[in-house]
């Protein structure tokens, strides 16, 4: 559920009508609505209040933007990073550098020390030599790293190949079969204080099959782990739970959700951690745009929007759906291709899709942008940096700048012997 809904016509953002936000911030632009974020931030956190001991870190990647951040820590969310930037961000939005954890297949050595100097509440280990490595640095500053070894359970998330995370030919985690010898180096080392596992087998997951059969390896896992003496308080189940991102489309609730972890993890005695970003991020926000041109063609004619493959890369990055809606529909709907300005025919968002018939002028929006939309934009075509909007109620905020070509020029430079 969001709160993006139509009053006389109108597409609104909670109580702020699109058109006031395309003329005040121009377009394309993000429109998020806090109240949403909140929903889906309380609907997550009640779906598994059947658990007893639970430890929620956003996902910071899906939407890092400062404001949002700020709402998630206000709703009582700690962060899951990927790098050193999100770590900054998620410090500078508020949230206890204890309640941070920090995943990632690349953290370098420098980003290892500043977490650690941070006081990161703990550090998801994806290969042994990051162990080793962050033994010595934690050692060296008399410390032990709170961390947990991230194990590839080797099973099929059925989502698209780039955002599946769990096989054993994907870059994530330790191969299961080799975990445990592994698990023994590395929890004999001064510096580290490895107190349980983690896994994300991938994104946007239609169905909770794999995930249940993966947290089944896990426990198993974790009753080896037990049995070679070692002491398992921690066990990061990741994120990955789908959204809709067609009307009407049926995906499993957080509340299906929560029931399957429940059945999952019974008896495991350990505190759970999970990292949701697109369940919570992705419905709380749309990517505004303006029709530019409507285009003859064929079969189907191109409606050019002011939106291009830079302001959101999903489409064609993964070949994903984004529902398009008039902001001011006239019930008349007409087939036709829906595309931005950039020099690449992959700047297309739909082919030969049934849409409100929009003319050269009308506002639109992309639904179910909120999450891997904003954070994946681009300068490409030297195109501004898509801006972003908070709205809350009757009020909005631009919490991202639009970003002018100007700007980004003044970043680089002509040398002189040019
Ligand atoms: C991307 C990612 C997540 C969030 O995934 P969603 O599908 O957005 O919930 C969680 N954990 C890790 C380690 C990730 O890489």
């Amino acid at each position: 559920m969001d709160h993006f809904s139509f009053r006389n016509g109108v597409l609104y953002a909670e109580d702020v009508p699109m058109p006031v936000i395309a003329e005040q911030v121009g377009t394309p632009v993000y429109v998020y609505s806090a109240a949403t974020f909140r929903r889906h931030a309380r609907v997550f956190r009640e779906a598994l209040s059947g658990l007893s001991r639970v430890h929620l870190a956003y996902a910071v990647k899906a939407n890092p933007n400062l404001a949002v951040l700020r709402l998630m820590a206000n709703e009582g969310y700690g962060a899951d990073v990927v790098s050193g930037g999100e770590m900054t961000r998620a410090l500078a939005a508020g949230m206890p550098a204890d309640a941070i954890v920090f995943s990632g297949v690349g953290k370098t050595h420098a980003e290892l020390a500043a977490a650690l100097d941070a006081g990161i509440g703990q550090f998801n280990l994806e290969l042994e030599e990051e162990g080793e490595v962050l033994a010595r640095l934690a050692h060296a500053r008399g410390r032990r790293a709170p961390a947990v070894l991230r194990v590839n359970p080797d099973v099929d998330a059925g989502t698209h190949a780039k955002i599946s995370t769990g096989r054993k030919q994907n870059k994530f985690g330790v191969p299961i079969a080799d975990a445990a010898a592994m698990f023994d180096r590395l929890a004999k080392l001064d510096g580290l204080n490895l107190r349980g596992v983690a896994l994300h087998i991938g994104s946007q997951l239609a169905d909770l099959a794999p995930l249940e059969a993966a947290f089944g390896r896990i426990g198993d896992f974790v009753r080896t782990l037990r049995a070679a003496g070692h002491r398992i308080d921690r066990v990061d189940l990741g994120g990955g739970l789908g959204v809709p991102y067609r009307e009407g489309e049926l995906l499993p609730t957080p509340a299906d959700y929560g029931a399957m972890v429940a059945r999952a993890t019974a008896g495991w005695d350990v505190e759970l951690m999970f990292e949701p970003g697109r369940v919570i991020a992705g419905n709380a926000g749309v990517l505004l745009t303006r029709v530019i041109w409507n285009k003859p063609g064929e079969p189907n004619p191109y409606v050019i929007v002011d939106a291009a493959m830079n302001d959101l890369a999903r489409p064609a990055l993964y070949d994903a759906w984004h529902d398009f809606v008039a902001v001011e529909p006239t019930g008349e709907r007409i087939t036709a291709n829906i595309a931005g300005p950039i020099c690449e025919s992959g700047d297309t968002f739909a082919m030969g899709r049934d849409i409100d018939a929009v003319r050269s002028g009308d506002l639109a929006v992309f639904r179910t942008a909120g999450a891997y939309g904003a954070t994946m934009a681009s300068t490409y075509n030297s195109r501004a940096l898509v801006p972003e909007v908070l709205v809350d109620g009757d009020r909005f905020a631009v919490v991202a700048d639009r970003v002018e070509p100007a700007a980004l020029i003044a970043a680089e430079r002509v040398p002189d012997w040019l």
